[in-house]
């Protein structure tokens, strides 16, 4: 762990294992932090801030930009790593790596956006002035699934508005945490103004977090079920909140679409990470005119991907993160079959010869899914493409939108007019038109409903990190 400048041990002297989920080998261990760690770690946030709110913007700037420097020297073991240690294939590591160094640089220049305003007084004998100030300490915790960008999405903002941290990564992911602090240790940020904190057992230290008055915002990144229960809890402090949670997007194919393009999109989004993205599709609509060449197309892409360890070449779908993971898509994908629903590719867990060891499930094809499935309401998390028939185009949106998450969406269309229709229906945060990757460090990303509170990156990332401050000053 990272406390007060200092690589520490748990007080407690534990430790806990990191495995290769492609292989069950053992990576290495990580000190296994308890309450006492992270309030040792908020003391050290909590004392630092005064320091690290008082430098320059252009100090924290140039900071950033060092660790965007580093992380991209050092990316290439970085994205091994990662695939070692969470198991997405060396490509997909490599691109994240990039994602993680983006919001780097974008908020070391966001820093020095961040500005205020004069404001009109009726009063000839007065002035109003409105500035941003960084809230305090922050405390994030953050998921396996995007092990490193999504603590530089948190890390990156919060540093540029002058706050300090305390952060909790996942406790799959301890080793890419630890490397990511490496890199803001080596750029030369202050002693105690980021500090992390592994543990094996989350809730006692979402319990700190939430609990100590000093903690003045919590960001979190995360399951809906857990993010709801760190929101209720860190009300108690009224602390301020940015959750981002889980996601069922729906991929809305229109009658007047290329089915093969689509269907080229849909096997290329799915897939990455092996389905265990909040972003990822979990319902595909296909207008009944489309869907053989839709399927067909699909069927034949989702059939040649090879799955296996990540750092073998070739490999499109690694591993899923535990046991429990693929035992959820299993279920989900028994609970199609008996509903109806067809399973033209894979449908089953990968267990022999190389897979024995990993927690691996084929890349699948559901079709003729209907709304009875569990699937066609929970989240995956998995490689299973689930395909739904749709015959009208005007109902298809509120099919869409009848889902208590609200985080991503994708249309595929050639009409300006249907496009721009779908994307002011759509209650969704983040939209895809004809594109599967409507994300980069330079845009908002965050859901609606189930999906969350706030928004990180772009703009509005620093944002989430500042309050504002008006002054009256009678002249
Ligand atoms: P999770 O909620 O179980 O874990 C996320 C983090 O919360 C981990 O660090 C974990 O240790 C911690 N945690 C778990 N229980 C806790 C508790 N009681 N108190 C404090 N911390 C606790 O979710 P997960 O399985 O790791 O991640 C998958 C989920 O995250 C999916 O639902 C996915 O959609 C969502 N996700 C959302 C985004 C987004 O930006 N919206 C990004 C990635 C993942």
């Amino acid at each position: 762990m990272f406390i007060d400048g200092e690589w520490v041990d748990a007080r407690s002297g534990k430790t806990f294992d990191v495995t290769n989920p492609a292989t069950g080998e053992l990576l290495g261990s990580a000190p296994a932090g308890e309450p006492e760690d992270a309030v040792a770690a908020i003391d050290a946030a909590y004392a630092s801030f005064p320091d690290w709110a008082n430098t320059t913007a252009y100090e924290r700037s140039r900071l950033l930009y060092s660790a965007w420097q580093l992380m991209t020297e050092r990316s290439e073991m970085l994205a091994q790593l990662m695939t070692a240690e969470q198991g997405k294939p060396l490509k997909a590591a490599r691109a994240e790596v990039n994602y993680a160094a983006d919001f780097l640089i974008w908020f070391a220049e966001e820093a020095k956006r961040v500005n205020g305003e004069w404001l009109p007084s009726q009063r000839p004998d007065q002035r109003f002035l409105s500035v941003k100030a960084p809230v305090g300490v922050v405390a994030a915790i953050t998921p396996w699934n995007y092990p490193i960008s999504m603590l530089t999405r948190k890390m990156g903002p919060a540093l540029a508005a002058g706050c300090t941290l305390v952060l909790k990564p996942a406790e799959s992911t301890p080793l890419c945490a630890k490397a990511t602090f490496e890199v803001f240790v080596d750029a030369g940020i202050p002693e105690g103004v980021i500090n992390l904190v592994t543990a094996v057992e989350p809730a006692p230290i979402g319990d700190v977090f939430t609990a100590d008055p000093r903690v003045a915002k919590l960001t979190f990144t995360g399951s809906t079920a857990v993010g709801r229960v760190l929101a209720s809890k860190s009300a108690a402090n009224l602390q301020r909140i940015s959750v981002e949670l889980g996601g069922h997007a729906p991929f809305i194919v229109f009658p007047d679409a290329d089915p093969v393009h689509a269907a080229k999109g849909a096997a290329a989004l799915k897939f990455l990470n092996a389905g265990q993205a909040c972003i990822s599709p979990n319902r595909l609509y296909v207008p009944a005119s489309l869907r053989s060449t839709f399927e067909e197309t699909l069927c034949s892409r989702v059939e040649k991907i090879e799955t296996g360890n990540g750092a073998v070449e070739g490999v499109g779908v690694g591993p899923l993160v535990s046991d429990t993971a693929v035992a959820k898509v299993e279920r989900q994908v028994e609970d199609a079959r008996d509903k109806g629903a067809g399973v033209p590719v894979g449908g089953t867990r990968l267990t022999q010869g190389d897979y024995a060891a990993g927690h691996f499930f084929a890349p699948t094809v559901l079709t003729d899914v209907t709304e009875d499935m569990t699937i066609y309401r929970e989240e995956t998390f998995g490689p299973v493409a689930p395909v739904i028939s749709y015959d009208d185009p005007d109902q298809v949106i509120e099919l869409a939108n009848d889902t208590n998450y609200g985080l991503a969406a994708y249309v595929y269309t050639r009409d300006i007019g249907v496009a721009m229709r779908a994307f002011e229906r759509l209650r969704f945060g983040i939209i895809g038109v004809n594109d599967v990757n409507p994300t980069s460090a330079s845009v908002p990303f965050g859901g609606m409903g189930d999906s969350g509170l706030g928004r990180e990156g772009g703009h509005e990332g620093i944002n989430e990190y500042l309050e504002t401050k008006t002054g009256g000053f009678a002249i």
